[in-house]
This record gives structure tokens, C-alpha cells and sequence, in this order.
């Protein structure tokens, strides 16, 4: 006992001097004791990538590949966003009608997570009975970790568990404040590319955006009974009615209201609870209007937009409290999305990629999923490097430029 109490002592006292080097708490009876405040800091960067989710982690890694100096903040603590917190591995659709229609970092960065897992491909060159059989089945772990790596190879900065409070325009850029426990971070920075997946840092601008009162469900992912192998199966799901992905409040409520539906399959069912994801899976948000509007017409006749710089194809895809009836595009149909889809309507210096793209609802339950939103947010880390390069902003970079790079970043883009 005694010897506790002396090891007690002797550890308090290292834990002591390395408290007040390193600004972190210390115990309240210390004569040193000082209010714990967080840690200012600074990043000035060129781009901001708010949300390091399906989109976010492809814009970042494009930025920093081009000498971008990019910052990511993510508010999570892995990137992958809905593909890795969520759940939802497997990622489509790379391919329309026979031939692949998404390549560049997204695909990349798919590909290597199979390979790397000993997976397997389906096979692009073969029209599929159902849209879903050319879904890629990945390892969402190792996905995450695949993501960090580019990320640093690519020099991006990463911000976890940090997020925007504050926005503020300057003459070059912005300035945006963001916190996280223990730092409040200051970031100056020339472009910012809004991935939170609900035009998060859009809305606080105080741009426009889109949102009806009936929303798709969202989904919580989980396993019960057999064991859950990465990659080979699809877990299971159940909807969360009303999930809404808005802020803290209704994120909580999603993930108890979910979580406790989990806990009451598990005592119905008596199997046991082998895989349960961190978050709900949230399907459908805030929507920007941008400078171009996707209409369910323009997606679904396959219109090619003059500024088109990348590829879709999914079925029009949207769930409602009675399930899910996609409705297949026509016979060689393949939608495209343009650079003014992902601009806010008359703003300047920034840009969305991923779920929040400029849509109607119809039009976004199929532009929503994982592999366009890899190519818009290429696209946008594109456009906003050549905004910087420019000295101008994004609806003022020439398109044959964007597109010119995207190609040689081995992206596929529509032929116009
Ligand atoms: C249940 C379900 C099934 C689906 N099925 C498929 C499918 O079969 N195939 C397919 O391809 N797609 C599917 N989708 C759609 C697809 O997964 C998503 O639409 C897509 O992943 C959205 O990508 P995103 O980058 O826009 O958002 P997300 O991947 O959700 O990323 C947003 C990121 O931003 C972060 N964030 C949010 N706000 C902030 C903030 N203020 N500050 C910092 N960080 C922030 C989040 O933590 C997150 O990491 C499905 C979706 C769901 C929910």
C-alpha cells in the first residue's frame, strides 16, 4: 500500500511538469493550477476541404497532388464519411452500359483498397442483370487508413474532430474559424470546397439551399448473429425515419434513436451483436443552388452540359418510408454533371462536391452516390487550383482548362 502511494506521488509529480509544458490540466489542489483555455492556431493554406467524407478525401488528395497547400478538417475521426462511418462500402458506380465512366483519384484509390484486401472486381465490360451487381466491395477500414495515406503522400494536412464555426469573406479568400476540443483553429485560405455532405459551410455563408420536409430515411448499419467479413457482404440495416444529419441535436437523435431500435432487434432475436457502425447513414440534406441546376429531366435524358466534367450513372434512387423502387435510366443513357452544378449561385472562391450538389431531389438520389461524388470533388480541387493559379474565382476558370487537367489527372470527362 505504501509503495502505491509513493509510486502515486512519484507518477503525479512527472504527470505534473508535463502538464504545465504542455498546457494541459492540472490537478486542481496544484499551487500551478491555471483554467484550462484551448489552443489557439493558424493554418494558412490555399484550400480549405471541409469534410473528409466520400468527396472530401478525394478533393483534398487532387489539391494537394497539384501543389495545392490544402488543410482538411473533418469533424469525425477517420475520412470516408458515409462509406466508412456509415457503412455504406460499396461504392458505385464506375461504370454505364459496358465501359467504365469514372476513373482518376476515386477510382484509384478503390482499386487499391481491393487489391491491397484480395478482393474482387466485377466486371465493367458486362451489362449487369441489376445496377447493384457492379457495386466494389470494399474493406471500410482499410479504405480510411488507404485515404490517410494519400492524403499525406500528398502533403494535406489533416484536422480531425474540428469543425467551422465561424466564416468571414477577406479580399483573397476567407477566413474561417473552427474548434475542436482543446484548439480553436484560425484558417486562412484562398478557396474553400464545401464536402460536409449538407453545404454545411454554404448555408453559413448564407447562400441558398435546398431542403424538403419529407427527406429520405437514413440507414443504420450493423451485424447481428454471423460475423461480419470486410468486403464480402453487405451488412445489415435498418431505417431511421426522420434522420437528419442538421447539427449535433439531430445527429444524437438519429444515432439513439437507431442504436436502441439495434438493441431491440438484439433482445427479439437473442443472436448476439457482431458489427455496429459508429453513425447512422444519412442519405439525403441540404442541397446548394448553384449556378447550373440538375432537373430529374436533365439527369434522366442523359443531357451533356456544355460544362460537364465528369460522369453519373445510377437509377433514379429515392427511399421513402415504404422502401425503395429504383427506376433504371434508359437503355445508354448516361447523365452528366457540369462545374456549375458544384458553385453556389453568384459566389466567389468556393465550391461543394459530393450529396449536396445543385439538384433537384429526384435528380440527387442518383447523383448522390459514392462514385460521381469522387469525380465532382476532383473536379472542384481542379477548379479551385486553377482559380488559384489565376487569380480569379471558379465560375471564371476557362472550362477547356479544368477539363484539359482533369484529364491529365486521369480523370474520364465528357465529350461535349
Ligand atoms: C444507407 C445508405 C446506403 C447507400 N447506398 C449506396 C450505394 O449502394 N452505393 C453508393 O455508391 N452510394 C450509396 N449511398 C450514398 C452515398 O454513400 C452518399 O450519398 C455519399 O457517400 C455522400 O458523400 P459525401 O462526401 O457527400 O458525404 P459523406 O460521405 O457523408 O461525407 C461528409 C463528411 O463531412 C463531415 N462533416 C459534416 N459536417 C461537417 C462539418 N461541419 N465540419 C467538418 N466535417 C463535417 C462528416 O463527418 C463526413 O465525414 C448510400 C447512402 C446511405 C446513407
Amino acid at each position: 500500500m505504501k509503495q502505491n502511494r509513493r509510486n502515486f506521488l512519484k507518477y503525479s509529480a512527472v504527470g505534473l511538469t508535463a502538464a504545465a509544458t504542455s498546457h494541459v490540466a492540472v490537478s486542481a489542489d496544484s499551487e500551478s493550477a491555471q483554467p484550462v483555455k484551448p489552443v489557439d492556431v493558424t493554418s494558412e493554406v490555399d484550400v480549405l476541404v471541409v469534410g473528409g467524407g466520400t468527396a472530401g478525401a478525394v478533393a483534398a488528395i487532387q489539391s494537394g497532388r497539384l501543389g495545392t497547400e490544402t488543410l482538411l478538417v473533418e469533424r469525425f475521426s477517420q475520412l470516408g464519411g458515409a462509406m466508412t462511418s456509415g457503412g455504406v462500402a460499396f461504392p458505385g458506380l464506375f461504370d454505364a452500359w459496358g465501359k467504365q465512366i469514372i476513373d482518376g483519384v476515386g477510382w484509384e484509390l478503390v482499386k487499391e483498397c481491393v487489391e491491397l484486401d484480395g478482393g474482387e472486381f466485377p466486371d465493367f465490360s458486362k451489362v449487369p442483370r441489376g445496377h447493384w451487381m457492379n457495386q466494389v466491395h470494399i474493406n471500410q477500414f482499410l479504405y480510411s487508413i488507404l485515404a490517410e495515406e494519400k492524403c499525406e503522400q500528398a502533403g494535406v494536412k489533416i484536422a480531425y474532430h474540428e469543425f467551422p464555426e465561424a466564416v468571414r469573406e477577406t479580399e483573397n479568400g476567407w477566413e474561417v474559424d473552427c474548434v475542436g476540443f482543446g484548439t480553436r483553429r484560425k484558417v486562412v485560405c484562398k478557396q474553400i470546397i464545401d464536402c460536409t455532405g449538407g453545404a454545411e459551410v454554404v448555408g453559413m455563408m448564407g447562400y441558398k439551399r435546398l431542403r424538403e420536409e419529407e427527406r429520405q430515411p437514413g440507414s443504420y448499419l450493423f451485424q447481428l448473429g454471423e460475423e461480419h467479413i470486410p468486403a464480402s457482404d453487405q451488412l445489415h440495416r435498418l431505417y431511421v425515419h426522420g434522420a437528419d444529419s442538421t447539427n449535433s441535436r439531430t445527429v444524437t437523435e438519429a444515432n439513439l434513436t437507431g442504436r436502441k431500435s439495434i438493441l431491440k432487434k438484439v433482445r427479439k432475436r437473442g443472436k448476439r451483436l457482431m458489427h455496429l457502425q459508429p453513425e447512422t447513414g444519412f442519405r439525403e440534406s441540404y442541397r446548394i443552388v448553384g449556378e447550373t441546376f440538375i432537373t430529374v429531366n436533365d439527369y434522366t435524358s442523359g443531357k451533356v452540359f456544355d460544362d460537364a466534367v465528369a460522369y453519373a450513372f445510377y437509377p433514379v434512387d429515392l427511399h421513402s418510408k415504404t422502401g425503395v423502387k429504383p427506376k433504371p435510366l434508359k437503355p445508354g443513357v448516361v447523365p452528366t454533371i457540369p462545374l456549375g452544378a458544384l458553385i453556389p449561385k453568384g459566389s466567389r472562391n468556393v465550391m461543394v462536391a459530393g450529396r449536396s450538389i445543385s439538384s433537384d431531389r429526384l435528380a440527387n438520389s442518383g447523383l448522390r452516390v459514392q462514385a460521381p461524388c469522387m469525380a465532382m470533388a476532383q473536379a472542384a480541387a481542379v477548379t479551385a487550383t486553377l482559380a488559384i493559379a489565376g487569380g480569379t474565382t471558379p465560375s471564371n476558370v476557362p472550362i477547356a482548362a479544368v477539363r484539359g487537367e482533369l484529364k491529365n489527372q486521369r480523370a474520364i470527362v465528357p465529350e461535349v
